[in-house]
């Protein structure tokens, strides 16, 4: 990360787009795209390799990656959620793919139709085809319902821990936890990362965290005080999840961007540019709610951010 202190990923045109009803056109997507690229973002979560028929959101999936490897500086990300999705992901030239593992042994019936088992098979089969077909790109994890699940409730820790060990053992470069139903605390947050830290040393990996109880910034505080430096945030809080109903909106990295730069910490987003590309967000998806409080009260009197690290 040189000289970097956080590394913020931006998933809104995956984890947000895939969760709205409408359908952003490409040009509007690569516009967007190119506006968090200019405002400092180094990875972008670009899209879900899913087939068009579940999620025609993500129908061009391709065609973004394509784009997005033009844009220098950029490490280049996408979902996939099975094997065959981590082979389109490859053959479009993403430098990494981050696979959904649920935690929750009842979300990942509904969700992939999976044994929590049987995907870190799957996840182990990705991880041979990267090292046979695309050797040099990184494969992560994301634990999704690790903080719990709206289907069976509380989430046993030994379970979330168990399973990223298991991940990690399977091959993959990173293992993160993902908050996708809202319900994490932060001394939840600080106890889960401290053993995941404990567990898996350098492949812990980020800090996925939504805000639908408002709980976003004070969860990413907290993991970052037990030492993580990767979090996942979405430009106007857009996403969910949706089979975890009432799940919406992923922690808004204006705000977070705000609260870690208002700290001192280095992100290398020039948060006034990051401000301008709602405009194309908006544009792209016109009467979908954009949300942010950094955004709606603007920056403080006086305040300014010491200029961005290039
Ligand atoms: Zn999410």
């Amino acid at each position: 990360m040189n000289t970097f202190d956080i590394l913020i990923s931006e998933v809104g045109p995956r984890d947000g787009l895939q969760s709205v009803n409408a359908t952003m056109g490409t040009a509007d997507k690569l516009l967007w795209i190119n506006a968090l690229a200019a405002a400092g973002l180094r990875e972008i979560e670009v899209g879900s390799f899913v087939p068009a028929r579940l999620l025609p959101q993500m129908a061009d999936v391709a065609e973004v990656v394509r784009h997005a490897l033009t844009l220098p500086g950029i490490t280049v990300m996408a979902l996939a959620p099975n094997l065959r999705g981590a082979e389109a992901a490859f053959a479009a030239g993403v430098h990494k793919v981050t696979l959904p593992v649920s935690a929750s042994a009842a979300h990942s019936l509904a969700n992939v139709r999976k044994t929590r088992e049987a995907m870190v098979e799957e996840v182990r089969a990705v991880v041979h085809l990267r090292d046979e077909q695309a050797p040099g790109k990184r494969v992560e994890v994301g634990l999704s319902t690790a903080f719990g699940c709206t289907l069976q409730g509380a989430v046993p820790e030994d379970e979330v821990i168990w399973l990223a060990a298991q991940c990690a053992a399977a091959g993959v470069d990173e293992v993160g936890l993902s908050d996708t139903t809202g319900m994490a605390n932060p001394a939840q947050v600080r106890r889960l990362f401290t053993r995941l830290r404990a567990e898996l040393g350098d492949k812990a990996g980020a800090a996925h965290m939504h805000n639908t109880r408002g709980l976003g910034l004070a969860n990413c505080l907290a993991a970052y005080d037990v030492g993580v430096r990767t979090f996942d945030a979405s430009m106007g809080g857009l996403g969910g999840c949706p089979y975890a109903p009432g799940a919406s909106g992923n922690v808004v990295t204006e705000d977070l961007v705000f609260m870690f730069e208002a700290m001192g910490l280095r992100t290398g987003v020039d948060i006034n540019r990051l401000l301008q590309a709602r405009q194309p967000l908006a544009d792209g998806l016109p009467g979908e709610p954009l949300y942010g409080m950094t955004p709606q009260a603007g920056l403080p009197k006086g305040w300014e951010q010491p200029p961005p690290l290039r």
